[in-house]
Protein backbone atom coordinates (compact mmCIF):
# COMPACT_ATOMS: atom_id res chain seq x y z
CA UNK A 1 0.00 0.00 0.00
CA UNK A 2 2.67 2.51 0.81
CA UNK A 3 4.68 1.55 -2.21
CA UNK A 4 1.31 3.62 -3.84
CA UNK A 5 1.20 6.29 -1.61
CA UNK A 6 3.65 10.03 -2.84
CA UNK A 7 3.72 12.65 -0.96
CA UNK A 8 1.72 15.38 -1.37
CA UNK A 9 3.00 19.03 -2.62
CA UNK A 10 4.67 21.54 -0.18
CA UNK A 11 2.87 24.65 0.59
CA UNK A 12 3.73 28.37 2.59
CA UNK A 13 1.99 27.95 6.11
CA UNK A 14 2.46 31.09 8.43
CA UNK A 15 3.44 29.89 11.76
CA UNK A 16 -0.13 30.14 13.31
CA UNK A 17 -1.66 28.20 11.00
CA UNK A 18 0.96 25.41 10.78
CA UNK A 19 -0.22 23.14 14.42
CA UNK A 20 -0.86 19.67 12.80
CA UNK A 21 1.13 20.04 9.68
CA UNK A 22 4.02 17.86 8.48
CA UNK A 23 6.93 20.15 7.75
CA UNK A 24 8.10 19.47 3.74
CA UNK A 25 11.53 20.54 5.00
CA UNK A 26 13.74 20.86 7.80
CA UNK A 27 13.23 24.28 9.58
CA UNK A 28 16.27 26.31 10.34
CA UNK A 29 16.60 29.01 13.03
CA UNK A 30 16.74 32.26 12.08
CA UNK A 31 18.69 33.67 14.81
CA UNK A 32 20.63 32.35 17.50
CA UNK A 33 18.52 31.51 20.60
CA UNK A 34 18.89 33.57 22.65
CA UNK A 35 20.17 36.00 20.93
CA UNK A 36 22.18 37.95 22.95
CA UNK A 37 23.80 37.21 26.77
CA UNK A 38 20.57 36.82 28.67
CA UNK A 39 19.80 37.15 32.42
CA UNK A 40 18.59 33.60 34.01
CA UNK A 41 17.15 35.35 37.26
CA UNK A 42 15.63 38.63 38.45
CA UNK A 43 19.18 40.29 40.17
CA UNK A 44 21.88 42.08 39.61
CA UNK A 45 24.94 41.89 36.67
CA UNK A 46 28.08 42.18 38.42
CA UNK A 47 32.05 40.96 37.68
CA UNK A 48 32.72 37.22 39.62
CA UNK A 49 35.85 39.28 40.48
CA UNK A 50 34.54 41.57 42.29
CA UNK A 51 32.96 39.16 44.44
CA UNK A 52 32.00 38.88 47.52
CA UNK A 53 32.36 43.06 48.17
CA UNK A 54 30.15 46.27 48.47
CA UNK A 55 29.09 47.48 44.40
CA UNK A 56 27.53 50.86 43.64
CA UNK A 57 24.05 50.41 41.40
CA UNK A 58 24.32 52.27 38.53
CA UNK A 59 21.62 51.44 36.31
CA UNK A 60 18.51 49.01 35.94
CA UNK A 61 17.86 46.75 33.44
CA UNK A 62 14.49 45.58 32.36
CA UNK A 63 13.72 43.16 29.67
CA UNK A 64 13.54 44.46 26.30
CA UNK A 65 15.63 47.84 27.72
CA UNK A 66 19.51 46.77 27.16
CA UNK A 67 22.02 48.79 29.28
CA UNK A 68 23.07 52.27 28.08
CA UNK A 69 26.84 51.49 28.95
CA UNK A 70 29.09 48.78 30.28
CA UNK A 71 29.66 47.73 33.88
CA UNK A 72 32.91 48.62 35.22
CA UNK A 73 34.83 47.49 37.92
CA UNK A 74 32.95 48.13 41.46
CA UNK A 75 29.65 48.79 39.73
CA UNK A 76 26.57 46.28 39.48
CA UNK A 77 23.10 46.84 37.17
CA UNK A 78 20.41 45.64 38.25
CA UNK A 79 18.63 43.22 35.52
CA UNK A 80 15.36 41.37 35.27
CA UNK A 81 15.21 38.02 33.88
CA UNK A 82 15.52 37.94 29.98
CA UNK A 83 17.41 41.16 30.25
CA UNK A 84 20.63 41.92 28.01
CA UNK A 85 23.53 41.05 30.56
CA UNK A 86 25.65 44.23 29.86
CA UNK A 87 29.05 44.22 28.38
CA UNK A 88 32.03 44.27 31.37
CA UNK A 89 29.22 41.69 33.67
CA UNK A 90 30.25 37.98 33.43
CA UNK A 91 27.53 36.72 36.19
CA UNK A 92 24.56 37.57 37.64
CA UNK A 93 23.85 37.50 41.63
CA UNK A 94 20.33 36.79 41.89
CA UNK A 95 18.01 39.33 44.26
CA UNK A 96 17.59 36.64 47.08
CA UNK A 97 21.44 36.80 48.17
CA UNK A 98 21.62 40.25 48.00
CA UNK A 99 21.43 43.29 50.45
CA UNK A 100 20.42 46.55 48.69
CA UNK A 101 20.06 49.91 50.09
CA UNK A 102 20.58 53.14 49.00
CA UNK A 103 22.03 51.97 45.26
CA UNK A 104 24.70 50.23 47.23
CA UNK A 105 25.06 46.41 47.29
CA UNK A 106 25.86 43.89 49.42
CA UNK A 107 26.94 40.58 47.62
CA UNK A 108 27.90 38.32 50.83
CA UNK A 109 29.28 35.58 48.52
CA UNK A 110 31.65 35.06 45.54
CA UNK A 111 29.86 34.13 42.76
CA UNK A 112 31.52 31.90 39.56
CA UNK A 113 31.80 33.61 36.58
CA UNK A 114 28.91 33.14 33.76
CA UNK A 115 26.51 32.30 36.93
CA UNK A 116 23.04 32.95 36.06
CA UNK A 117 23.84 33.90 32.22
CA UNK A 118 22.16 32.34 28.97
CA UNK A 119 24.85 31.85 26.49
CA UNK A 120 23.97 33.17 22.97
CA UNK A 121 22.83 30.39 21.23
CA UNK A 122 22.71 27.96 24.14
CA UNK A 123 19.03 26.81 22.98
CA UNK A 124 19.82 26.95 19.00
CA UNK A 125 22.21 28.39 16.77
CA UNK A 126 21.33 30.53 13.83
CA UNK A 127 20.77 27.85 10.81
CA UNK A 128 20.92 25.04 12.82
CA UNK A 129 17.74 22.86 12.79
CA UNK A 130 14.86 23.81 14.88
CA UNK A 131 12.53 20.28 13.25
CA UNK A 132 13.50 18.08 11.02
CA UNK A 133 11.30 17.30 7.75
CA UNK A 134 8.92 15.14 7.78
CA UNK A 135 7.69 16.16 11.47
CA UNK A 136 4.15 16.89 12.58
CA UNK A 137 3.89 19.91 14.54
CA UNK A 138 2.43 19.98 17.54
CA UNK A 139 2.78 22.94 20.44
CA UNK A 140 6.20 22.74 21.42
CA UNK A 141 7.21 22.47 17.72
CA UNK A 142 5.35 25.33 17.01
CA UNK A 143 6.60 27.20 19.69
CA UNK A 144 9.66 26.48 19.01
CA UNK A 145 9.74 27.51 15.26
CA UNK A 146 8.93 30.89 16.32
CA UNK A 147 10.97 30.82 19.09
CA UNK A 148 13.84 30.64 16.37
CA UNK A 149 12.12 33.37 14.20
CA UNK A 150 10.58 31.41 11.30
CA UNK A 151 7.25 33.10 10.80
CA UNK A 152 6.10 30.72 7.36
CA UNK A 153 7.00 26.76 7.47
CA UNK A 154 7.20 24.85 4.41
CA UNK A 155 4.38 21.51 4.74
CA UNK A 156 3.15 19.38 2.74
CA UNK A 157 -0.34 19.75 1.47
CA UNK A 158 -3.06 18.77 4.04
CA UNK A 159 -5.11 15.64 2.16
CA UNK A 160 -8.69 16.10 1.18
CA UNK A 161 -10.32 13.07 2.40
CA UNK A 162 -14.12 12.11 1.43
CA UNK A 163 -16.11 9.69 3.47
CA UNK A 164 -18.63 7.81 1.93
CA UNK A 165 -20.79 5.70 3.91
CA UNK A 166 -22.72 2.92 2.20
CA UNK A 167 -26.22 1.17 3.20
CA UNK A 168 -29.49 1.28 2.58
CA UNK A 169 -30.23 0.47 6.23
CA UNK A 170 -28.62 3.45 7.85
CA UNK A 171 -30.32 6.76 9.18
CA UNK A 172 -28.80 9.75 10.79
CA UNK A 173 -29.02 9.85 14.69
CA UNK A 174 -31.58 11.42 15.65
CA UNK A 175 -34.31 10.54 13.43
CA UNK A 176 -36.98 7.87 13.97
CA UNK A 177 -35.59 4.02 13.01
CA UNK A 178 -37.88 2.12 10.82
CA UNK A 179 -38.08 -1.52 10.73
CA UNK A 180 -34.70 -2.82 9.66
CA UNK A 181 -32.91 0.04 10.03
CA UNK A 182 -29.80 1.36 12.21
CA UNK A 183 -27.96 4.34 13.31
CA UNK A 184 -25.28 5.41 10.64
CA UNK A 185 -22.06 5.62 12.83
CA UNK A 186 -18.99 4.42 10.72
CA UNK A 187 -19.18 8.19 8.37
CA UNK A 188 -18.60 9.71 12.26
CA UNK A 189 -15.73 7.34 13.20
CA UNK A 190 -14.13 7.47 10.34
CA UNK A 191 -14.08 11.47 10.08
CA UNK A 192 -12.73 12.04 13.31
CA UNK A 193 -10.00 9.68 12.35
CA UNK A 194 -9.11 11.35 9.78
CA UNK A 195 -8.63 14.51 10.90
CA UNK A 196 -6.60 13.06 13.90
CA UNK A 197 -4.44 11.76 10.81
CA UNK A 198 -4.42 15.41 9.71
CA UNK A 199 -6.65 15.04 6.49
CA UNK A 200 -9.46 17.89 5.65
CA UNK A 201 -12.65 15.67 5.49
CA UNK A 202 -15.56 16.24 3.54
CA UNK A 203 -18.66 13.71 4.59
CA UNK A 204 -20.44 12.73 1.52
CA UNK A 205 -24.38 11.49 2.38
CA UNK A 206 -24.65 8.05 3.00
CA UNK A 207 -25.74 6.46 0.08
CA UNK A 208 -28.31 3.50 -0.62
CA UNK A 209 -27.44 0.47 -1.91
CA UNK A 210 -27.99 1.02 -5.57
CA UNK A 211 -26.00 1.32 -8.49
CA UNK A 212 -26.96 4.51 -10.32
CA UNK A 213 -26.27 6.05 -6.87
CA UNK A 214 -23.33 4.48 -5.82
CA UNK A 215 -21.48 5.29 -8.82
CA UNK A 216 -22.41 8.56 -8.39
CA UNK A 217 -21.24 8.97 -5.07
CA UNK A 218 -18.00 7.20 -5.65
CA UNK A 219 -17.40 9.28 -8.95
CA UNK A 220 -17.89 12.40 -6.88
CA UNK A 221 -15.91 11.63 -3.78
CA UNK A 222 -13.03 10.09 -6.08
CA UNK A 223 -12.01 14.24 -6.59
CA UNK A 224 -10.45 13.58 -3.30
CA UNK A 225 -6.74 12.56 -2.77
CA UNK A 226 -8.21 10.11 -0.16
CA UNK A 227 -11.47 7.98 -0.39
CA UNK A 228 -12.90 6.02 2.39
CA UNK A 229 -16.02 4.25 1.68
CA UNK A 230 -17.97 2.35 4.59
CA UNK A 231 -20.32 -0.88 3.80
CA UNK A 232 -20.72 -2.94 0.49
CA UNK A 233 -17.04 -4.74 0.03
CA UNK A 234 -18.01 -8.01 1.13
CA UNK A 235 -19.77 -11.08 -1.11
CA UNK A 236 -23.56 -10.16 -1.22
CA UNK A 237 -26.01 -9.11 -4.16
CA UNK A 238 -25.58 -5.64 -2.71
CA UNK A 239 -21.92 -5.44 -2.06
CA UNK A 240 -21.33 -2.86 -4.56
CA UNK A 241 -18.36 -1.26 -4.33
CA UNK A 242 -15.37 -3.17 -5.56
CA UNK A 243 -17.59 -3.36 -9.08
CA UNK A 244 -18.20 0.14 -9.58
CA UNK A 245 -14.53 0.96 -8.18
CA UNK A 246 -13.64 -1.31 -11.23
CA UNK A 247 -16.08 0.42 -13.74
CA UNK A 248 -14.82 3.36 -12.57
CA UNK A 249 -11.00 2.37 -13.75
CA UNK A 250 -9.70 1.62 -10.64
CA UNK A 251 -6.47 -0.61 -10.07
CA UNK A 252 -7.72 -2.83 -7.19
CA UNK A 253 -4.43 -3.46 -5.19
CA UNK A 254 -5.66 -5.67 -2.57
CA UNK A 255 -8.94 -6.95 -1.35
CA UNK A 256 -9.45 -8.85 2.02
CA UNK A 257 -6.61 -9.25 5.08
CA UNK A 258 -5.74 -11.98 7.37
CA UNK A 259 -6.94 -9.42 9.97
CA UNK A 260 -10.33 -9.52 12.36
CA UNK A 261 -12.30 -7.49 12.76
CA UNK A 262 -12.04 -6.34 9.26
CA UNK A 263 -11.42 -9.08 7.00
CA UNK A 264 -12.81 -7.71 3.54
CA UNK A 265 -10.79 -4.12 3.37
CA UNK A 266 -10.18 -3.52 0.26
CA UNK A 267 -7.29 -1.36 -1.15
CA UNK A 268 -7.48 0.60 -4.61
CA UNK A 269 -5.97 3.43 -6.43
CA UNK A 270 -7.51 5.81 -9.30
CA UNK A 271 -4.85 7.92 -10.61
CA UNK A 272 -3.48 9.42 -7.38
CA UNK A 273 -6.32 9.11 -5.39
CA UNK A 274 -6.40 6.48 -3.01
CA UNK A 275 -9.69 4.21 -2.33
CA UNK A 276 -10.13 2.57 0.80
CA UNK A 277 -13.41 0.30 1.37
CA UNK A 278 -13.59 -0.70 4.97
CA UNK A 279 -16.04 -3.34 6.06
CA UNK A 280 -19.69 -2.17 7.31
CA UNK A 281 -19.52 -3.10 10.84
CA UNK A 282 -18.42 0.20 12.94
CA UNK A 283 -15.33 -1.53 14.71
CA UNK A 284 -14.13 -3.27 11.67
CA UNK A 285 -14.07 0.59 10.26
CA UNK A 286 -12.54 1.63 13.33
CA UNK A 287 -9.71 -0.76 13.27
CA UNK A 288 -9.50 -0.99 9.56
CA UNK A 289 -8.45 3.01 9.81
CA UNK A 290 -5.69 2.44 12.39
CA UNK A 291 -4.23 -0.49 10.23
CA UNK A 292 -4.42 0.71 6.82
CA UNK A 293 -5.78 4.47 5.97
CA UNK A 294 -3.98 6.53 9.06
CA UNK A 295 -0.69 4.96 7.98
CA UNK A 296 -1.60 6.07 4.08
CA UNK A 297 -2.79 9.53 5.10
CA UNK A 298 0.67 10.13 7.29
CA UNK A 299 2.78 9.03 4.04
CA UNK A 300 0.99 11.20 2.23
CA UNK A 301 1.99 13.95 4.24
CA UNK A 302 5.35 12.75 4.28
CA UNK A 303 5.44 12.05 7.96
CA UNK A 304 6.51 8.34 9.67
CA UNK A 305 3.48 6.49 8.43
CA UNK A 306 3.47 3.83 11.67
CA UNK A 307 2.31 2.08 12.62
CA UNK A 308 3.87 1.88 15.63
CA UNK A 309 3.06 -0.83 18.08
CA UNK A 310 4.38 -1.12 21.84
CA UNK A 311 4.22 -3.67 24.09
CA UNK A 312 2.34 -4.51 26.84
CA UNK A 313 0.89 -7.93 29.36
CA UNK A 314 -2.18 -9.71 28.61
CA UNK A 315 -3.94 -9.25 32.08
CA UNK A 316 -6.20 -12.83 31.12
CA UNK A 317 -5.49 -15.71 28.57
CA UNK A 318 -7.06 -15.01 25.15
CA UNK A 319 -7.71 -17.16 22.16
CA UNK A 320 -5.90 -17.24 19.00
CA UNK A 321 -7.48 -16.82 15.35
CA UNK A 322 -5.90 -19.90 13.46
CA UNK A 323 -6.20 -17.79 10.34
CA UNK A 324 -6.31 -13.95 10.89
CA UNK A 325 -4.50 -11.79 13.38
CA UNK A 326 -6.66 -9.76 15.62
CA UNK A 327 -6.68 -6.82 16.84
CA UNK A 328 -8.50 -6.93 20.45
CA UNK A 329 -10.30 -3.96 22.26
CA UNK A 330 -8.41 -3.67 25.33
CA UNK A 331 -8.44 -1.45 28.50
CA UNK A 332 -4.54 -0.50 29.25
CA UNK A 333 -3.61 -0.41 32.99
CA UNK A 334 -0.20 0.70 33.62
CA UNK A 335 1.44 -2.29 31.44
CA UNK A 336 -1.44 -4.54 31.69
CA UNK A 337 -3.80 -4.89 28.79
CA UNK A 338 -7.18 -6.37 29.61
CA UNK A 339 -9.36 -6.92 26.68
CA UNK A 340 -13.00 -6.15 27.17
CA UNK A 341 -15.47 -8.48 26.83
CA UNK A 342 -17.97 -8.00 23.69
CA UNK A 343 -15.75 -8.36 21.21
CA UNK A 344 -17.55 -8.74 18.06
CA UNK A 345 -17.53 -6.21 15.47
CA UNK A 346 -20.84 -4.56 15.03
CA UNK A 347 -20.29 -3.56 19.47
CA UNK A 348 -19.07 -0.40 19.00
CA UNK A 349 -20.44 1.01 22.05
CA UNK A 350 -18.37 -1.51 23.99
CA UNK A 351 -15.13 -0.83 21.87
CA UNK A 352 -15.68 3.03 23.04
CA UNK A 353 -14.24 1.92 26.24
CA UNK A 354 -11.10 0.48 25.00
CA UNK A 355 -7.87 2.70 24.89
CA UNK A 356 -5.80 0.17 22.95
CA UNK A 357 -5.51 -2.17 20.33
CA UNK A 358 -3.93 -5.64 21.47
CA UNK A 359 -2.76 -7.42 18.35
CA UNK A 360 -2.84 -11.18 18.55
CA UNK A 361 -1.12 -13.15 15.65
CA UNK A 362 -2.96 -15.71 14.02
CA UNK A 363 -1.99 -19.52 15.31
CA UNK A 364 -2.97 -22.13 17.80
CA UNK A 365 -4.29 -22.07 20.89
CA UNK A 366 -4.23 -19.38 23.31
CA UNK A 367 -2.12 -16.78 24.68
CA UNK A 368 -1.40 -16.96 28.57
CA UNK A 369 -2.14 -14.47 31.29
CA UNK A 370 1.07 -12.50 31.68
CA UNK A 371 2.21 -12.80 27.64
CA UNK A 372 4.09 -10.32 26.28
CA UNK A 373 1.94 -8.32 22.92
CA UNK A 374 1.96 -5.75 21.08
CA UNK A 375 -0.30 -2.55 20.96
CA UNK A 376 -1.76 0.09 19.55
CA UNK A 377 -2.92 2.89 21.23
CA UNK A 378 -6.46 3.72 20.87
P1 LIG B 1 -21.67 -4.39 5.12
O1 LIG B 1 -20.20 -4.34 5.20
O2 LIG B 1 -22.24 -3.35 4.19
O3 LIG B 1 -22.15 -5.76 4.78
O4 LIG B 1 -22.21 -4.05 6.55
C1 LIG B 1 -21.92 -4.90 7.64
C2 LIG B 1 -22.71 -4.48 8.85
O5 LIG B 1 -22.35 -3.19 9.24
C3 LIG B 1 -24.21 -4.44 8.63
O6 LIG B 1 -24.84 -4.91 9.78
C4 LIG B 1 -24.49 -2.98 8.41
O7 LIG B 1 -25.80 -2.64 8.78
C5 LIG B 1 -23.49 -2.34 9.33
N1 LIG B 1 -23.11 -1.03 8.83
C6 LIG B 1 -22.77 -0.76 7.56
N2 LIG B 1 -22.47 0.55 7.41
C7 LIG B 1 -22.64 1.10 8.63
C8 LIG B 1 -22.49 2.43 9.11
N3 LIG B 1 -22.09 3.41 8.30
N4 LIG B 1 -22.75 2.66 10.40
C9 LIG B 1 -23.13 1.66 11.22
N5 LIG B 1 -23.28 0.40 10.82
C10 LIG B 1 -23.05 0.10 9.53
MG1 LIG C 1 -24.02 -2.85 3.44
Amino acid sequence: MLERVRPLEAEDVPIADAGGRVTAEAVRAAVDLPPFRSSAMDGFAVRAADTPGTLAIVERIAAGRPATRSLAAGEAMGIATGGVVPAGADAVVPIEVVVERDNRLDVPQAVAEQDNIRPVGGDVRRGDDVVEEGTRLGPSQVGAIAAAGVGVVRCTRRPRAAVLPTGTELRPPGEELRPGEIYESNGLILAEQLRDAGAEVERLPTVADDEDATRAALARALEADVVVTSGGVSVGPHDLVRRLLAELRAEEVFWRVAVKPGKPVVFATVGRTLVFGLPGNPVSALVGFELFVRPAVRALQGADPGPHYRLARLARAVRRDPARDALLRARLDGEAASPLSGQESHMIVRAAAANALVLVPRGEGELAEGESVSYLPL
